[in-house]
């Protein structure tokens, strides 16, 4: 009853013009048996979050059977999968509450430009000229050089980022308690022990190692991206390097380091800024105003949202503190409720943890009207007081083309359609 209460009035939007509520974000919990498919007892619920996803854009999905949130307790819901929101979440809790999701959070994130640690290691390749690159390198060939010296330069970052990570961790838990009372008072942060201070409860947390810019990395190193089985073959090795290094701090730091797929807002534009005016402008790599958000498929490649969900869930097992998959879609697809459960399904179905639609939503200010709106006008009233809401990483914005920086603009601008690769019936 709660859940089709806080549906229907996602679907019927907030205030006189039944604006779309930006906050607070909407995440349904996808579980097999439960509500996936016709027949289970919830599954009128999972319809009716379709049909706010379409108009409204919430709710996400979670995936509550993602194979990366095994050891849950099917009879405890403070243990499935959820996130914060916008992307970030908790793994399995070194510190005794396993994969407890409530009063744990993210306490701070580092993220790795991966594109320049790439240009760094191909640029001292190169300096070396042929007589002077160590014999190892002479004999894997000048590409595999590139690569072997790029793992050992993000080996090194990947251990920097866990200094400073500690170094944050230990500030913060020298806070004094009074600093945020309500929460280590009410269990808003669970386990704190006032005689222990709020490391007790800020250990509970995580510490997330990112990254961003995956795509670009590849295509430095190896001159495609993920989208072709040579880019994918690295992109899995580079991953893997991260997770067995969280694994291993884990272990023996006693805190949740885990792997995490930036949303990088803002750092997607000053690192390409930073990049340009070092390494200039190369072809797909730094010829536009932003990095790839992490693991992501560049947003202009031309593939349907079954294409995508089968590559980017080739790299989502491998992050523990958070990653979101999106696809765009246009407005063909507001109608067809069906597109979109045959989307959700087959994400679910590929163990993608946390997926989100895009569909347009623009909005007139003037008389409330809601959907894409093409020209600069609005199609209902003819004034121009238009809002374009997107979603530009994890959350919902008031207005894009104010709320963000050129580089995140650009990046929404370009933005491929998926839905157009797809054979829809009106
Ligand atoms: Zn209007």
């Amino acid at each position: 009853m709660v859940t089709k209460a806080l549906l229907k009035g996602s679907i019927k939007g907030v205030g006189k013009f039944h604006k779309t509520s930006v906050f607070p974000c909407g995440i349904f919990q996808y579980m097999k048996g439960v509500n996936d498919k016709p027949g289970t007892p919830n599954y009128d619920l999972f319809k009716l979050a379709l049909k706010s996803t379409a108009k409204r854009l919430y709710p996400n999905y979670a995936n509550v059977d993602w194979s990366g949130n095994v050891g849950y307790d099917p009879n405890d819901p403070r243990t499935y999968f959820s996130t914060m929101g916008c992307r970030t979440a908790n793994g399995w809790d070194i510190n005794g509450f396993g994969q407890l999701k409530d009063g744990r959070g993210n306490i701070c994130p580092v993220t790795i430009i991966l594109p320049t640690i790439a240009m760094e290691a191909k640029q001292w390749i190169d300096s070396q000229g042929i007589e002077r690159i160590p014999p190892k390198y002479k004999e894997i060939g000048i590409e595999q050089a590139y690569i072997d010296s790029f793992i050992d330069n993000l080996d090194k970052a990947i251990n920097d980022a866990k200094d400073m990570l500690i170094e944050r961790f230990e500030y913060i838990c020298s806070q004094d308690p009074s600093s945020a009372k309500f929460m280590y008072e009410n269990r808003t942060m669970a386990g704190y022990v006032p005689e222990e201070g709020i490391r007790s409860a800020l250990k509970h947390g995580t510490l997330a190692i990112g990254q961003l810019g995956l795509a670009e990395c590849l295509q430095i190193l190896v001159d495609c991206d993920h989208t072709e089985i040579k880019g994918m073959e690295l992109a899995k090795k580079i991953e893997q390097l991260f997770k067995d290094k969280c694994a291993e701090f884990k272990q023996k730091y006693s805190l949740n380091f885990g792997v995490y797929y930036t949303p990088a807002e803002n750092l997607c534009y000053t690192a390409m800024t930073k990049f340009k005016e070092k390494y200039g402008e190369i072809p797909n790599v730094s010829d536009k105003l932003f990095f790839t958000n992490s693991t992501h498929v560049p947003v202009w490649k031309e593939i349907s949202p079954f294409e995508k969900i089968d590559i980017e869930s080739q790299l989502t097992g491998y992050s523990s503190a958070g990653c979101i998959t999106y696809v765009e879609l246009d407005t063909a697809v507001l109608d067809n409720i069906e597109a979109l459960e045959s989307i959700v399904n087959y994400a679910m179905e590929h163990d993608i943890p946390y997926f989100a639609l895009n569909v347009p939503a623009d909005f007139c200010a003037d008389c409330g009207y809601t959907g894409f709106i093409e020209q600069d006008e609005c199609p209902q009233c003819g004034n121009q007081n238009i809002q374009r809401l997107r979603r530009v990483t994890g959350y919902l914005t008031g207005d894009y083309k104010t709320a963000f920086n050129k580089g995140k603009q650009q990046e929404v601008e370009l933005r491929y359609k998926h839905s157009k690769k797809l054979n829809l019936k009106k």
